[in-house]
Formats: structure tokens, sequence, C-alpha cells
């Protein structure tokens, strides 16, 4: 599949003028280096990369393999990345699709993105001894899908058809679930009261194209309920936010992520509508085409939430060999957010 990209060129939004634009933008200037390619920078998106829930699903399948030895075994990605995943593979995991892949009374650990009730009773039938890495906002959500099914709701589930959180949600309450995949997908639901019916999302979404999707439902619904808080978490949204940021001022965008990682995506549809002229999703460094530098001279480097931090080194130490060493931050949060890893790794940590 090629990288994920736009070449069309777009208008751009000056500095300081877009309304998505948050107050406390800050930009550290590196000082010039004075020859031909000073002119040429990077801007690097803070914050970017690991997330909490991520941070955490990672450190509990390391602490589990300490504790257990190999092999472990991680229901699904246990994020998604392809370096992560690669990385746990060498150290003795092995992933699987479903729980009867894995021998009876093995450890098995599920993913940051949350499973069914189904596959935890799938588990116990074949004793197996479960870990549950499943990022605690995520868990948030299960909970409200769950309180809304007991109050007889129907509930409009924002989100991605087939992304395995999606399902896990799904699955908390399926008779009273209907996804909405999408502004595309309102037309096609059907509630039972109007005057019950609540949204809820899967977490890594556009904030904004989400917004879309619950205005064109409660163009359809205008008793719809919102949730109790924000579904989107926090580093998705921080992330896009970044994005927005320093968009408009970028030739093109670098955004490091694996295609199936959903908030890694959305970085890239969210740099191109912010004002990017091109935007790029890769894995590795190796994966930037040279192509993509002819004629920029601004390059905006971010990652998504799954995204280990050494990654993102190699891409800037590429472009820095190709002219773009100036690196300059555009930061528009700090996270501090840590998770407690799951109870029985606790004293591991
Ligand atoms: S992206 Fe958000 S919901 Fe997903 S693991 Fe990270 S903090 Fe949790």
């Amino acid at each position: 599949m090629p990288p994920t990209k736009c070449d069309s060129p777009r208008t751009r939004i000056l500095w300081g003028m877009s309304s998505a634009i948050p107050l406390n933008v800050g930009i550290t200037r590196s000082a010039s280096t004075g020859n031909a390619d000073s002119a040429k920078r990077v801007l690097l998106a803070e914050p970017r990369g690991y997330c909490a829930g991520v941070d955490r699903a990672v450190e509990t399948v390391e602490k589990t393999l300490e504790k257990h030895g190999a092999p472990v075994y991680v229901r699904k990605e246990i994020v998604h990345n392809r370096h992560v995943v690669e990385t746990l593979r060498e150290r003795g995991v092995i992933f699987v699709d479903e729980t009867d892949e894995v021998p009876r009374g093995a450890v098995v650990v599920f993913s940051a993105h949350g499973v069914s009730p189904m596959v935890h009773e799938s588990a116990a039938e074949r004793s197996l001894h479960t870990i549950d890495a499943t990022c605690p906002l995520v868990t948030k959500v299960h909970q409200e899908a769950k309180r809304f099914a007991r109050d007889d709701f129907d509930i409009l589930l924002i989100g991605h058809e087939g992304h395995e959180e999606v399902e896990g949600t799904a699955g908390e309450a399926p008779e009273h679930v209907q996804l909405v995949d999408g502004p595309e997908s309102v037309g096609n639901v059907t509630v039972r009261d109007e005057n019950k019916v609540i949204w809820l999302s899967q977490t890594t979404l556009s904030v904004d194209e989400t917004m879309e999707t619950v205005k064109k439902l409660r163009e359809r619904f205008p008793n719809l309920q919102d949730p109790p808080s924000d579904d989107i978490c926090y580093a998705t949204s921080n992330r896009q936010t970044a994005v927005k940021a320093m968009a408009p001022e970028c030739d093109l965008v670098i955004v490091v992520g694996s295609r199936n990682s959903s908030n890694s995506v959305r970085l890239v549809e969210v740099a191109l509508s912010a004002g990017a002229r091109a935007s790029y999703l890769i894995d590795y460094a190796r994966e930037l085409d040279l192509a993509w530098l002819e004629g920029v001279r601004t390059v905006g480097v971010t990652s998504g939430a799954s995204v280990p931090e050494i990654l993102v080194e190699g891409v800037l130490e590429l472009l820095a060999e190709h002219g773009f060493g100036e690196v300059q931050p555009v930061t528009t949060a700090n996270e501090t957010l840590v998770f407690s890893l799951p109870r029985e790794l606790r004293a591991a940590r």
C-alpha cells in the first residue's frame, strides 16, 4: 500500500489567523546556521508520540514477559505500530487474532484498544491467565455504553467499522449500539425513541469530523444527548491541535505512524485540512521519498500516539542530512498523565 499522501497545493493560512490555532502556541527558534540551507527548517510538533495509554500497554507486555517468561500471547496488536509489534515479537511475544489460538492456561494480554465481554468469556472458558492492557480512557467509554444501555438508550457510536476499539465498545451492549462511520452514514441511522438517543465515539477520531457527524445527527435527532465527558481522548486531540498549529506554515508534513493506526492517519488528514501542501504517513525514515523534499523549505514532523520517539529521531536525522538541520518546536500542550499498570504488575514498575 502506498504512503497516504496528497500532492495538491492548498490555500495556506497565515500564522495565527486560523481559529483552530490555540492561543498558547509557542515557537522556540533555534539559532540560524548562516549557511545556504538556513532557509530550510523543521517544525516539530509537541506533543507527539506515546500517550499514557500506549506507554502503559507496552510496559504491561514488557513486565509480563519479565514476570512470566516467553512466550507471552497478546490478542491483536498491543498498539497499532509496526516497530513496537516487531520488537516485542523478537522478545518472545506471540500475537494472535483470537483467544482460541492461545494454549489452555497460558498468559494472554488484551491490547490497549479493549475487548468485548465475549472475549473475556471465551478466555475464561479456556482457563487463560488474562492481563488487561485496555487503556483506561477506552474503559471509560465502555462504562458509558453499559450505563446508557441499562437506561435503554439508543447509542450512536461514532467510529470506524472494523476497528478493534469499536468492536470492543459495541460488544458491551450490542443490542443498543449502532455504528455511525462518519457524516455520510448519518442518513442510515434509525432509533426507537428520538428522546432517548446518545452519541459516544471511538477515542482516536478527527475532532472536527466527529463534530460534523454530531451536527448532522442532531439535525435529525434534536434531543440527541452528548456523552458525559469527551470520548476522543486528550492525546488524540492534543496531537491534532499541535498539527493544526504548524500545518499552515508547512510545505510538507511527515507523520510517523502505521497505516492501521487511526490517530496517525487522522494527523495526515488534519495537516492537509489545516493548510499543509502535502502530508505523508511513514513508519520509518527509510520510507521518506527524497523527491518529497524538492522545493520544500518548511517540513512539519509529528507522530501518532503509538510511535516511539526513536522513529521520529530517525526522520529528523535524515532531514538534517538533507539540509533541514534547524528544528523549531511548536508546543501547544504539556502532557504529564501517567496510568498505573494492571494490578498484578504494579510491584514490577
Ligand atoms: S490514544 Fe488515547 S485512548 Fe488510545 S491509548 Fe492513547 S490515551 Fe488511550
